[in-house]
């Protein structure tokens, strides 16, 4: 029995390399300091796992923005806009990587980035892979074999780490028509070929080709391309090449045990905290020589493991395959939680009995050993006696007073059908707001957040040390807001945003002032390049003590007659940017958050506040992988935003924002969520999805996200026009917003006015335009 790890946080404990890449990109350090920062984290994780005892350590799990795009790097799949950059003397490979993951916007150069996009069910952005017709891919980069080389010279064997060619491919998307980019397949498996010959030749013992695909419902084309594309892999596989370990996560395989049977892979790894029920199913039909990894401990989530619960799966894989056969591993990359419970040393954030509760990354591994230890040597006193002690805590949780409240569980239980819905149908609604709003044609508004500067977060820095009291930190919050209100009034925008700036972070801030919640000092977890979220824990009943965001929104009504949006955060993205207790349905956690939401909203409208804004980023990123468990997750997520929200009046405007495109599958369920106005981001992808909202006659209004704010660059008043044109022609102008894709929080001051002031110029031309014409009307 040997123990597996499928990857291990890059960011470092500290967030070591979001602070090096920020330094890289403001020029405060140069590229040796970079590659530096790169090898020592990779060389501390290494020997981490090296110590934990841990078998196969993952390398090229490392990545300086993101593995995907470290896979189109690595098989010469680089958009021709990019190219130019290639002559640029001095210009490295991580320029390249950064260049398009970000956009390059420097002398005489203007060239956009590529599109970002979750992966799979989580909130990690990996960019988007572009192909064209008939493309041909080449190595590109060696970064697999520089960082095993790496590794050995530490003394440490690694087993590198790839995304499997077609599940490279199915994460991307056609750049043009007329093709589909499984055609590329043929051309692309070569240059894995030449890698996994390299490899041979280095004297890797495994490799891992991710293909998380497997797990998902394909259609036969993909199934097709999997024969494919493994039988050409075995095909090298002589005598001493690496043995392939194909790993699958986020969702079951025992529907593909045929195709299974026919890869005939050295092991598979597969998720066995998503789909405990599939061992049962693989173990009778699995491949006789095949290795089989049990992905037991939870990779996406914080909790302690049940130490009984995993030795009973691995004791029947066990029974059925033998010791030899079994790896034991975490369920998916370690990617997904923060690296060390020991750097939560806050009980104020964290109290001590919840953290006992609790499992890092390096408590996994931990944890991965020990039963590995366990399943070998069950009657050793010293093992049974750690078990003991590590089951305790298991069963401390399942009883304490800290997670369950009456009060809310009685509310819960006496909902009815009407605290689901609005009074009036979305029509009434929309008169009722025109008379009291009276906003012009294509209003302009923000999405919430403006920049945290550094200053924000200094003073911030002050008041949690205690340096500064709380009336000194709120007088300065209350200058900001005044500032940009006033701002924001100059510019001439429609509906105003205080700015946020008393939240470091949109769940966070929420989470801070919610009963059920917890939260970490250093819990960092990669969301996309050098951005990190810290997700809260929620490991009770959630209740309201008291109003959250009230005084904030009051005070910058207060400073102007333009409406400004109350801002909150919805109760599924609460939920899916929060770690989730795991001993009660998801759905019951979110009517909780629901619940407080709906107080908020209520004490809001009683202060004055006349649109609200409750955010559903991530309604989209909880959608189960598996097309059966959609409907009912579907029907939940949309049942508790609409409890947060149906308690508003009519003359009450309930905006929404979500950050992703993708809309087509679930557009009829944004259209449930019965929001007055819903805005999107969809400039990355040219409004592509409105396609979806015109053909669906999406009822309410629109505010389709006008520039990409994840990229410093500053759009030009064309491109926004052009973009503007293209929404006229898909929807009437008449349920049109003018907005950015997403909040400006992570974006600077210098950007952030070029960018706007050019958006409210393109809003207003585009008003003119239009007055009075039929367009307008329509
Ligand atoms: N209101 C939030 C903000 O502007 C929304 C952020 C998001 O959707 N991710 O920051
Ligand atoms: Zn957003």
């Amino acid at each position: 029995m040997k123990t597996n790890n499928l990857g291990y946080p890059r960011i470092g404990v500290k967030r070591e390399l979001k602070k090096t890449l920020e330094d890289y990109w403001s020029g405060q350090c140069g590229h040796e300091d970079l590659l530096l920062a790169g090898s020592s984290l990779r060389r501390h994780n290494w020997q981490l796992q090296q110590s934990v005892g841990i078998d196969l350590i993952p390398s090229n799990d490392f990545s300086f923005y993101d593995h995907v795009l470290d896979m189109s790097l690595l098989v010469g799949n680089i958009p021709e806009r990019y190219l130019p950059l290639l002559e640029k003397l001095s210009f490295q490979e991580a320029d390249l990587l950064f260049a398009m993951a970000r956009g390059y916007q420097k002398d005489g150069h203007d060239i956009t980035a590529m599109e970002m996009t979750k992966w799979f069910d989580t909130n990690y952005h990996y960019i988007v892979p572009e192909f064209r017709k008939g493309q041909k891919f080449r190595r590109f980069s060696d970064k697999p074999l520089r960082e095993y080389r790496e590794a050995k010279e530490l003394g440490i064997e690694t087993k590198p780490v790839l995304l499997g060619p077609v599940s490279y491919l199915l994460l991307g998307k056609e750049k043009e028509p007329g093709f589909h980019r499984l055609e590329l397949l043929e051309d692309l498996l070569p240059v894995y070929v030449s890698l996994l010959e390299e490899f041979s030749a280095l004297g890797v013992s495994w490799v891992e080709f991710d293909e998380p695909y497997l797990a998902l419902d394909i259609d036969h084309d993909s199934y097709a391309a999997f024969v494919q594309a493994y039988q050409v892999l075995k095909a090298t596989h002589k005598t001493g090449a690496p043995r392939i370990l194909l790993a699958t996560y986020f969702e079951g395989v025992a529907d593909k045990i045929e195709l299974l049977r026919t890869l005939q892979m050295d092991a598979l790894h597969i998720d066995l905290v998503r789909r405990p029920e599939q061992l049962g199913e693989l173990l009778p039909n699995l491949p006789e020589t095949m290795l089989l990894s049990l992905g037991v401990v939870d990779g996406r989530n914080i909790w302690k493991n049940d130490l009984d619960h995993s030795l009973r799966l691995i004791g029947q894989a066990k029974d059925a395959l033998g010791e030899e056969r079994i790896l034991i591993a975490p369920s998916c990359s370690l990617l997904h939680v923060p690296c060390d419970l020991a750097a939560e040393t806050d009980s104020k954030k964290l109290p001590g009995q919840v953290k006992n509760w609790l499992a890092f990354a390096q408590q996994k591994l931990e944890e991965v050993v020990l039963l590995r230890q366990l399943a070998s040597a069950p009657q050793d006193p010293e093992l049974a006696r750690k078990r003991q002690e590590h089951q305790r805590h298991i069963a401390e949780r399942k009883n304490s007073t800290l997670i369950h409240n009456p009060k809310v569980k009685e509310r819960l239980a006496q909902l009815s059908p009407q605290d689901f819905a609005r009074k009036k149908p979305f029509a009434q609604r929309e008169q009722a707001q025109v008379e009291k709003l009276r906003l012009p044609l294509f209003p302009t508004t923000t999405i919430g957040s403006f920049p945290q500067t550094a200053e924000i977060r200094r003073v911030r820095a002050q008041f949690n040390k205690g340096e500064i009291g709380q009336e000194e930190y709120e007088n300065f919050l209350r200058k900001e807001i005044e500032r940009v209100i006033h701002w924001q009034e100059n510019l001439g925008f429609d509906v105003l945003v205080h700015g946020e700036f008393e939240r470091t972070d949109m769940v966070e801030y929420f989470a801070s002032l919610l009963q059920g919640f917890a939260l970490t000092k250093n819990g960092w977890v990669q969301s996309y390049g050098s951005r990190c979220v810290k997700p809260p824990i929620i490991y009770g009943d959630v209740a309201r003590p008291q109003p959250m965001t009230v005084s904030w929104a009051k005070f910058a009504q207060s400073l102007t007659k333009k409406p400004v949006k109350g801002m909150l955060t919805g109760p599924v993205t609460m939920l899916q940017w929060s770690f989730v207790r795991d001993d009660q349905p998801r759905s019951e956690t979110a009517f909780q958050i629901a619940l407080a939401i709906r107080d908020e909203v209520r004490d809001l409208e009683e202060a004055g506040i006349s649109i609200i804004q409750i955010d559903e980023a991530a309604i989209r990123e909880g959608l189960p992988l598996r097309k059966k468990d959609q409907p009912h997750y579907l029907d939940w997520a949309v049942r508790s935003f609409r409890l947060a929200s149906a308690g508003a009046k009519d003359e009450t405007q309930i905006h929404t924002h979500m950050c992703y495109s993708e809309f087509n599958e679930i557009i009829e369920q944004i259209a449930a969520l019965d929001a007055d106005v819903v805005t999107i981001e969809c400039s990355r992808s040219q409004m592509e999805l409105l396609d979806a909202f015109r053909d669906f006659h999406y009822p309410a209004q629109i505010g389709p996200g006008v520039y990409d704010i994840h990229s410093p660059r500053v759009p030009t008043e064309q491109e926004i026009t052009a973009l503007l044109e293209k929404a006229v022609q898909l929807l009437p102008a008449r349920q049109l917003w003018v907005n950015p894709d997403c909040g400006l929080k992570t974006r600077n001051w210098p950007e952030t006015e070029k960018a706007l002031s050019v958006m409210v110029r393109a809003a207003q031309k585009m008003r003119a335009r239009l007055a009075g014409t039929e367009q307008a009307m329509r």
